[in-house]
């Protein structure tokens, strides 16, 4: 598409929401029940695509791309009529008897870029929140998932007026032509450095933005856990995807009384998912290509292996790998690792601990195992993250219960559920007056009102 293809596009939409429709609740709600629709029934095709570009597992492809914009969809269904409410507030006694009230409104035309690792999810899921709060949008999913980039477009481009909202394929060429243009707001997720470059081309439109950035996810793990448990959620949360996700633990900071026991039981619980030899378990997913295969397996040799390190550039194979006594300043822990290599600190301290935290970029998420009421809560107070779990991993992303994104670095502003339609809408607030009588308080001349005067 070139440029004056995407002006003609956004000029579309432009003119489909100045005729108003998307003004319509019932118009909105069909819509999204047509998308889902479009979900479910291919969701075979979008498995598929999900397994070429990634190897994503079945599972992992339901779990982490389609359930979740299901599940976000049905939730924005039940509660949309609701949401888009004007809501009303107090009234100061001095405008007596007016009243107030929060509008919600769509911001226009919006913008929503994606990135690869969950293409469906991470493309979709914002569309939901642009479609409920009554947007028109352009959608841009990554070139680096091609086989998903090309089936959201077929499909999307298939089932809706582009009027209304529309894929456009292409890389960072493509991103910056868009970006050149004005839109009503932007939806970025993405690496933190592709986000400034965002923030830079919004602000020359003074264009909101949402930001999903990445970060260094710590996984604090306390001598006080349940074994078993906590090493089953952090293999899972880690080589979900092959640890290309957003939200996986980066690393490990382990109170060094438990270290050996731990290890030991995440090296038995990779056995148990992925089997002695991982690269041929059918639940294991591939390195998306050789630029990030490259990047991670240089990270490997920051450390000990203890398991895994075993390559194959011609598969993207990379296998689920602990890299242990690994230093702060080595650079497997100042970029975030976004592949299945989990590095190991250990503390005696959990002052050391949270320092170490405290010393990087605020994470997108923080996780902190420890039965202790006092830890959890002395971590939580002492640090600050985007979000995050107490005893697990990952799960807070997928519930629209709570609103999702991170902070300082790794991201600005929230969605999933509520938080979707809020991240779409701009909230507009108007005092009602009526015309029974006039307190003439507040207009000139003044004199006298106020008693120094
Ligand atoms: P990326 O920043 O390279 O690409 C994201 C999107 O930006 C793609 O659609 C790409 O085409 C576009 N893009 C690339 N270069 C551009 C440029 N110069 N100008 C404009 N657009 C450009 O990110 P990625 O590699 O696709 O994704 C990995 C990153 O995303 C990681 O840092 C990860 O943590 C983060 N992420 C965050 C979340 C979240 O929800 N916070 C979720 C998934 C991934």
């Amino acid at each position: 598409m070139d440029q004056s293809e995407i002006q003609d596009l956004i000029r579309r939409q432009r003119e489909f929401f100045a005729a108003g429709k998307t003004r319509d609740i019932s118009f909105r709600l069909e819509q999204l029940k047509k998308l889902r629709t479009m979900i479910t029934e291919n969701e075979g095709a979008i498995f598929d695509a999900l397994k070429r570009d990634l190897n994503k597992p079945a599972w992992e492809a339901y779990a982490g791309d389609t359930a979740i914009v299901v599940n976000e969809l049905d939730y924005a269904v039940k509660h949309l009529r609701s949401w888009a409410k004007p809501k009303r507030v107090k009234t100061p006694l001095a405008y007596f008897p007016g009243s107030s009230h929060i509008h919600p409104a769509p911001y226009g035309v919006a913008l929503i870029i994606g990135p690869w690792n969950f293409p469906v999810q991470l493309t979709l899921a914002p569309l939901v929140g642009a479609v409920a709060a009554g947007n028109c949008a352009v959608l841009k999913p990554s070139e680096v998932s091609p086989h998903t980039s090309r089936l959201l477009a077929r499909l999307i481009n298939k089932n809706f007026d582009d009027a209304f909202f529309a894929v456009v394929e292409g890389g960072a060429d493509i991103a910056r032509a868009l970006l050149a243009e004005k839109f009503d707001c932007i939806f970025f997720t993405g690496s933190v450095g592709v986000g400034k470059l965002v923030m830079e081309a919004a602000a020359k439109h003074l264009t909101p933005v949402t930001l999903e950035l990445g970060g260094k996810n710590p996984c604090i793990v306390d001598a006080d856990i349940h074994l078993d448990y906590a090493a089953r959620r952090i293999t899972w949360g880690k080589f979900f995807n092959a640890g290309q996700s957003c939200v996986a633990p980066d690393y490990l900071l382990v109170d060094k009384r438990i270290k050996r026991e731990l290890l030991e039981h995440i090296n038995r619980t990779i056995r148990e998912f992925y089997g002695a030899d991982p690269s041929q378990s059918p639940d294991y997913a591939r390195i998306v290509n050789d630029r990030h295969f490259d990047r991670i397996t240089n990270l490997i040799k920051y450390g000990n292996i203890i398991l895994g390190g075993k390559t194959d550039r011609t598969a993207r194979y990379i296998a689920p790998t602990l890299l242990d006594n690994v230093v702060v300043d080595s650079p497997v822990m100042e970029e975030e690792i976004f592949g299945p290599v989990l590095p190991v600190i250990e503390y005696e301290d959990l002052s050391r601990a949270i320092a170490i935290v405290n010393e990087m970029p605020r994470p997108l998420a923080l996780y902190i195992f420890s039965r202790s009421r006092k830890v959890q809560e002395r971590v939580l107070r002492e640090t600050s993250s985007g979000g995050g779990c107490i005893n697990d991993t990952t799960i807070h992303e997928t519930t629209p219960y709570l609103p999702f994104g991170g902070a300082g670095k790794s991201g600005i502003g929230k969605y999933h559920g509520k938080a979707s339609f809020d991240a779409f809408s701009h909230v507009r607030s108007i005092i009602k007056q009526g015309f029974l009588f006039d307190i003439k308080l507040r207009y000139p001349p003044y004199k006298g009102k106020l008693k120094f005067m």
